[in-house]
């Protein structure tokens, strides 16, 4: 005879939990996943939400630490959903950050997958559609990059490959190649950067290094090349999967991309920056 897992009680010969009991543990996960999700995507009373996951909790034979996993979840289901109907309201935000200090989760528990950051990224990008010059970023150390005075930096990105077309793009004919420069405060899903990734058999990696972005330039600092594009020099923007593609306005400039491992945030924050 063996006990169930859940219950502690006989289960039967060769078994190790009652149907019963794993059905009311599959059913309490899922009731804290969802309710904690809602309460982040629209906020809600946290006290009655605390009573209401520990009574499910209860119910369905679920430990402290699994509360946890199961909470954590259900906040990264919420970031999705916040980011799912377009940008990331100030309300979302408050809700998401008060549900996180109630249950006193932590930046890393959250940020396992990239939750949190995405937070602070959405948080970025909704200054810059309102108009503001983002102050959400702390350097630790110097950057590698002369700032102009009145120079502010919005983001840096690390570690990021940098890609040179190898030859300028040939159009054939007049009319294609036309760069159409993109409408101030478009905002781009994240489902819309499911496509093509930066490498390409055109493409060099000329170098990795630190990506910078202010509210006057892009920067690029690595250990064989450095250079700075102002934003009003750009013609054209191509957003990747993992990165951004652009052309500068000069007859003799080839395409240069650079994978930051997240084109939907790279591609919304360099196009609308450009804008402010
Ligand atoms: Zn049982």
């Amino acid at each position: 005879m063996g006990d169930c897992k859940f219950c502690g009680k006989p289960a039967g010969f060769l078994r190790g939990a009652h149907k019963v009991c794993e059905f009311l543990h599959n059913e309490a996960k899922n009731k804290i996943i969802s309710l904690v999700e809602n309460a982040g995507s629209q906020g809600g009373n946290l006290p009655s939400l605390e009573k209401n996951i520990n009574e499910e909790a209860i119910s369905g034979y679920i430990d402290k630490t699994k509360a946890n996993q199961l909470m954590v979840e259900g906040w990264e289901k919420a970031v999705e959903r916040a980011f799912d109907d377009g940008v990331l309201t100030d309300d979302e935000e408050s809700s998401l950050t008060e549900l996180m200090a109630h249950f006193s989760l932590s930046q890393a528990e959250l940020d396992k997958n990239g939750a949190y950051s995405k937070i602070v990224k959405g948080a970025v990008l909704r200054d810059i559609f309102e108009g503001k010059i983002p102050e959400r970023v702390k350097v630790d150390g110097n950057l590698p990059f002369n700032l102009q005075k009145t120079e502010k930096i919005i983001w840096v990105f690390q570690d990021v490959e940098y890609y040179e077309q190898k030859k300028k793009t040939q159009y054939v004919g007049g009319s294609q190649g036309v760069s159409i420069r993109i409408a101030k405060g478009l905002y781009y899903r994240a489902g819309a950067f499911k496509g093509e990734r930066v490498e390409t058999h055109e493409t060099i990696h000329a170098d990795t290094g630190l990506l910078g972005v202010t509210n006057k330039h892009i920067y690029f600092s690595g250990g064989a090349k450095s250079f700075r594009i102002r934003h009003d020099k750009i013609v054209s923007f191509e957003p990747f999967s993992d990165g951004i593609g652009l052309q500068r306005d000069a007859a003799t400039a080839k395409p240069q991309s650079f994978v930051t491992g997240d084109g939907w945030f790279t591609y919304n924050l360099i196009t609308n920056v450009a804008q402010l």
